[in-house]
């Protein structure tokens, strides 16, 4: 058995649902199960509906209008409209509870979010039954996805796995599952955070030991750069799970970052693939990559802060840094990237919550100050470890650019610089230029 993951983009209108369809039907006898986004733009959508402060009609109207992309690709597929009458209806009356005065908790912006992919499953598979598969729409929480309670980034419970394993193998229909959305133990809808479709492929890969999990996407595969920045970034061919995760991590879009762990725990190989270009071999992520080049790729995340706190007199310099954590903690400010030094320790984050706090916080030791608005650049690969000239490789690729702080990996998998963001996309063709040569 394989796993299918399809993104938002790739069931983002009739014509992509009907080549998704194509796809899966030529990998039948690979005993696919299938996984499915929202539509493209849909789970935006229901959350701007949901926060829709205005007066029921212009509520109503958002979800109409959500509800009509569905209709208008169930025309254009001539799969007929009752295949999603329950989940509109249902839609129609979570969005109904809010109305009636209840704020939008996380809980009930799960419960609507959920409907995205409830309808595309529902769709894809009722096309497939149309194309000769016997296929099967499945709610992901009805084969035994159990989560925590944390709304809007639920995690999933080991019980899961056995659960979900055991369901699918004794199906014997082709199963079309949503992504992103599980049920908690007391039966609330949650789901695993924006992206999270990835990472629901990746569960139900390794609870059924898949020989493959294909996340298809819009791109060939993960790239040596961001390809909008660099012209002569391309894709690359393997990738290690280490790597993957790192570049997921680090803010690279084409997996969600808890994707890697239980494919990688199972030792399944992750391939990306897209729907657009399906003869494109894509991106294989596997325990160990056989590639020329020791970098995988160089990623830039904008709009990040850096946190600068310094202290004159740092003596116990240990009790500080658990000051400045905690503090960070109590602000549930996330912390990517950190570089230290005696007197003096900088933290990269793309949270601050409550500046003001954070120095009062930590304020009378040390004093805090914030760049706002920097970019991340990073360097990803397992051969940059033994690369003794990386540092220098990086500074004269960069002559004309102030680098802000920069920082290595333990592991020396990453090594990840700030700079102005206006300078960032200079930064990355320069880089790419040093480490692929174009
Ligand atoms: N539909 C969800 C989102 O847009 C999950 C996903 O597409 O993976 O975040
Ligand atoms: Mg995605």
């Amino acid at each position: 058995m394989i796993v299918m993951k399809f993104g938002g983009t790739s069931v983002g209108s009739a014509e992509m649902i009907s080549r998704v369809v194509k796809i899966v039907k030529k990998n039948a006898i690979k005993k696919p199960v299938v996984v499915v986004s929202a539509m493209g733009g849909v789970t935006d959508m229901l959350i701007k509906a949901a926060k829709e402060k205005a007066s029921g009609t212009a509520q109503k109207n958002a979800v109409e209008k959500i509800i009509g992309i569905h209709e208008e690709a169930i025309d254009k597929l001539g799969i007929g409209q009752s295949i999603i009458e329950d989940e509109a209806n249902g839609l129609r009356s979570a969005i109904d509870i809010i109305k009636r005065g209840d704020e939008v908790n996380a809980r009930i912006l799960d419960d609507i979010m959920s409907f995205g992919e409830r309808m595309s499953a529902r769709i894809v598979a009722a096309c497939m039954q149309k194309e000769g598969i016997d296929a099967k729409a499945y709610d992901a929480y009805d084969i035994g996805m159990l989560t925590d309670s944390h709304f809007g980034e639920a995690n999933v419970l080991p019980k899961a796995y056995g659960d979900i394993g055991k369901r699918i193998e004794g199906e014997k229909k082709m199963c079309v599952i949503t992504g992103f959305i599980g049920r908690d133990l007391r039966g609330s809808i949650t789901t695993l955070g924006r992206g999270g479709s990835d990472y629901t492929a990746s569960i139900i890969g390794a609870a059924i030991r898949a020989l493959e999990i294909q996340i298809w996407t819009d791109v060939d595969g993960i790239m040596t750069a961001d390809p909008k920045v660099v012209d002569g970034a391309r894709s690359i061919r393997e990738v290690s799970y280490d790597e993957a995760s790192e570049l997921a991590m680090l803010g690279a879009k084409v997996l969600h970052p808890k994707t890697i762990l239980p494919a990688m725990e199972k030792e399944i190989p992750v391939r990306i693939l897209n729907t657009f270009n399906p003869k494109h071999a894509g991106t294989m992520v596997i325990k160990k990559a056989r590639r020329r080049s020791r970098v995988a790729s160089i990623t830039c995340k904008k709009h990040i802060d850096v946190i600068d706190i310094s202290s004159a007199s740092m003596t116990d310099i240990r009790g500080l840094m658990r000051k400045i954590f905690d503090a960070f903690d109590r602000q549930g400010i996330s912390v990517d990237v950190i570089s230290t030094s005696e007197a003096n320790i900088s933290v990269t984050t793309d949270n601050i919550c409550n500046m003001a706090a954070l120095g009062r916080e930590i304020g009378e030791e040390a004093s805090v100050h914030i760049r706002k608005n920097m970019a991340r650049v990073s360097i990803v690969g397992k051969g940059l470890a033994n690369m003794p000239n990386i540092l220098g490789t990086i500074f004269s690729s960069l002559d004309s650019i102030p680098i802000g702080m920069i920082s290595s990996s333990v592991s020396g998998i990453n090594q990840s610089l700030v700079v102005n963001i206006d300078d960032a996309d200079r930064a990355v063709k320069m880089l790419h230029l040093a480490f692929f040569g174009s």
